[in-house]
């Protein structure tokens, strides 16, 4: 994978659409053996291309496929592989279409993203300008692919995985993912150890993130598919079955989604009152498409004043629990509830940090709270983590309160 772009080798910009690419690969039972991010540069890009293709079988580029005089990633790999560049018809009249449709006039530079390499296959991209570009080089297969991941993925899922398949053998190696939410990593592998070590074909890898940790099996054996299938979905019932409703999904769907599902069902409505999250649990439920359906909506009451004034917090309860105190946690998560007219208020109440921590309050001191027109609950958590993280966990805690509260 040679991802091309100068602002990835600053501070800046992080490079994420190799991890896009390894993760689809992988499913193919296709290993990455090298990654690279080199700047815009055509000597360069042609060096590490010939580099490559002394390795391997497969070279994925990304980027540099745009406009500007700083996109040569064409110019690089028709320089390695000795290949005239050609204006593609096709193209420009994709070029064209696209820019009238935006009421732009077309430019000469713009022309640029019509070359082709003679004999390239094009790639459409129907969500962008510079289409991806298919190259074989001997056995090998290259790919050229624009850099933006919105029009990178689809066009890895639509493109080149099936030309992948077309041209290699390829085994997708059968696997299955679980989610766990609201455990500390090792006490997730202490529990599932005993579990997966039943399952010796089995290679298990566990990633975590703030508050949510993903188990993955991968079957390693040579057996028949079907074998394969039957022994994963075994493993994965007993993982299920002992850690119970701390499993939020059996494959990749996020926390935020699975709540809402539930919610759907269950024909109930969402309000949310966050102090230290900023925001950030509204954001996350409102990340799922149709969210409108479920969510209401919400309030950041920073300050005490508005706690107040928008959520009916009373002053005494401020001034002799604190903010961040079980009261007045679940104060907001009843005062959203009630001004919004939801069937459930959640809330956030804390201290994220990196100042504001006690000794009877410590930095990570988070207290949630969930009203549903009954009792207000509140749960009170210490957060590991800096600003950013115990931000986030705070948030995914929440959804999974509510998830368990409707399951
Ligand atoms: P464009 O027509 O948009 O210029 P392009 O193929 O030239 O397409 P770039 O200019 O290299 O793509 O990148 C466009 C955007 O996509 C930039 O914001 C860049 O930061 C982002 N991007 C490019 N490559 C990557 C990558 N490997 N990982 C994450 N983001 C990337
Ligand atoms: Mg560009």
């Amino acid at each position: 994978m040679i991802a091309v772009g100068a602002e990835m080798l600053t501070e800046f910009r992080t490079e994420t659409n190799s991890l896009f690419v390894t993760s689809q690969l992988n499913a193919l039972g296709i290993s990455v053996r090298r990654k690279v991010v080199v700047g815009d540069d055509e000597d360069l890009i042609a060096q590490t291309l010939l580099a490559s293709l002394q390795e391997v079988q497969i070279v994925i580029l990304s980027g540099g496929l745009g406009p500007t005089s700083d996109d040569v990633t064409r110019e690089g790999v028709s320089a390695a592989l000795g290949l005239r560049l050609e204006l593609d018809a096709g193209v420009i009249e994709h070029l064209e279409k696209l820019y009238e449709r935006f009421g732009y006039r077309m430019t000469e530079n713009n022309r640029r993203q019509a070359l082709v390499p003679q004999g390239a296959t094009v790639l459409r991209n129907p969500r962008g300008t510079a289409p991806g570009l298919f190259l074989k080089k001997g056995d090998s297969l290259v790919f050229l692919l624009p850099g933006p991941p919105r029009e990178l993925k689809p066009m890895v899922v639509e493109k080149v995985v099936p030309l992948i398949r077309e041209h290699f053998p390829v085994r997708v190696r059968p696997s299955r993912q679980l989610r766990v939410a609201s455990m500390a990593e090792s006490a997730v592998d202490a529990r599932a150890e005993p579990i997966y070590k039943q399952y010796p074909e089995v290679e298990t890898t566990i990633l975590s993130s703030p508050g949510v940790i993903d188990l993955f099996f991968f079957w390693g054996g040579e057996d028949a598919i079907s074998l394969a299938e039957s022994r994963l979905d075994d493993l994965t019932a007993e993982i299920k079955k002992d850690f119970g409703k701390s499993i939020f999904a059996d494959g990749p769907d996020e926390l935020e989604s699975v709540v809402g599902t539930l919610l759907r069902e269950k024909k109930l409505c969402l309000a949310t009152a966050e102090s230290c999250t900023g925001g950030l649990l509204s954001k996350l439920v409102t990340d799922v498409p149709g969210s409108s359906e479920y969510y209401l909506g919400g309030v950041v009451s920073y300050a005490n004043a508005l706690k107040t004034k928008w959520l009916d917090v009373s002053p005494r309860d401020l001034e002799e629990f604190g903010a961040v105190s079980q009261r007045v946690a679940a104060r907001m998560a009843r005062g959203i509830c009630e001004s919004t007219g939801a069937d459930i208020g959640l809330s956030i109440t804390g201290i994220a940090g990196p100042e504001g921590g006690s000794l009877e309050k410590p930095l990570g001191t988070i207290f949630l709270g969930l009203f549903d027109g009954t009792e207000p609950k509140v749960w009170e958590k210490r957060l590991p983590g800096g600003r950013e993280t115990v931000r986030l966990r705070s948030a995914r805690l929440s959804l999974d309160l509510l998830r368990r509260h409707l399951i």
